[in-house]
């Protein structure tokens, strides 16, 4: 579903349930709205929007606390996550798949970028662990949306890569195709669903935008069509403050 330049996946999260999210397109992107705060997303409440440096590591910061509007985060985070309500978790990704998390239990949210380097270092099943020592979160409770990323028909990657995929992965072969001699075609969003499966999450409550960034230049910056960084898609979640049920 597609409005305002942004992507929902309704059956990851309904408008109804205490939680608001999206993926953003080229066309929702840096627009000025989501430093403002209304972010695209219909909401009566106030945003504080948490926008952190990324640098494809695995580190995430936990957010347990009230927020003040403009409060920095110094270091490199590749996920964020909270329990508290108003706070618009936000990653910008272009080929790498924006991944956001969602338990309705104990009313988390979390945001995560993952290209192959935080992919295949396990930046999701990390990001879960955390959620569950930090909130209780258990893995059978969440809900997990993927988004619009490199899609395997785009992704060639070469021996460093696949290397470093079969030290991480140990179901590697189920996320590759290979194409010659040293290289295969990557799944990056088939990777992460695996690792979430993986870790305990249902496969059924795993929903994936199944488009690829490089092959809709309607939609999408890409760096690999590209060539080089013309913009980022920004993609969050936040926890509402009623949930109506
Ligand atoms: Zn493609």
């Amino acid at each position: 579903m597609t409005k305002y330049g942004i992507i929902t996946l309704p059956a990851f999260a309904g408008e109804d349930e205490g939680v608001r999210h999206f993926f953003g397109t080229r066309h929702h992107s840096g627009h000025p709205a989501v430093g403002r705060g209304s972010s695209g997303l219909a909401s009566s409440e106030p945003v504080i929007v948490v926008s952190v440096e990324q640098v494809h590591g695995t580190d995430a910061l936990v957010l347990d606390r009230p927020v003040k509007r403009g409060e920095t985060f110094p270091g490199n985070w590749d996920a964020l996550m909270t329990n508290q309500t108003g706070l618009l978790l936000t990653v910008r990704t272009a080929d790498c798949v924006p991944v956001l998390v969602y338990d309705p239990v104990r009313m988390v949210a979390a945001a995560v970028h993952a290209g192959w380097r935080g992919a295949v270092a396990g930046i999701v099943p990390r990001t879960l662990s955390v959620m569950r020592r930090q909130f209780g979160s258990k893995p059978g409770s969440l809900q997990v949306g993927i988004g619009p990323s490199v899609g395997p028909c785009c992704y060639e990657v070469d021996e460093p890569v696949l290397s470093q995929l079969r030290v991480g992965f140990p179901d590697w072969r189920s996320v590759v195709r290979a194409t010659g001699k040293g290289k295969a075609l990557l799944d990056l969003r088939a990777l992460v669903r695996r690792q979430a499966q993986a870790a305990g999450v249902d496969e059924g409550h795993i929903r994936s935008v199944n488009l690829c960034t490089v092959c809709h230049p309607d939609l999408f910056y890409s760096y690999r069509r590209e060539g080089t960084v013309n913009g980022t898609m920004i993609s969050g979640i936040m926890l509402t403050r009623h949930k109506k049920r």
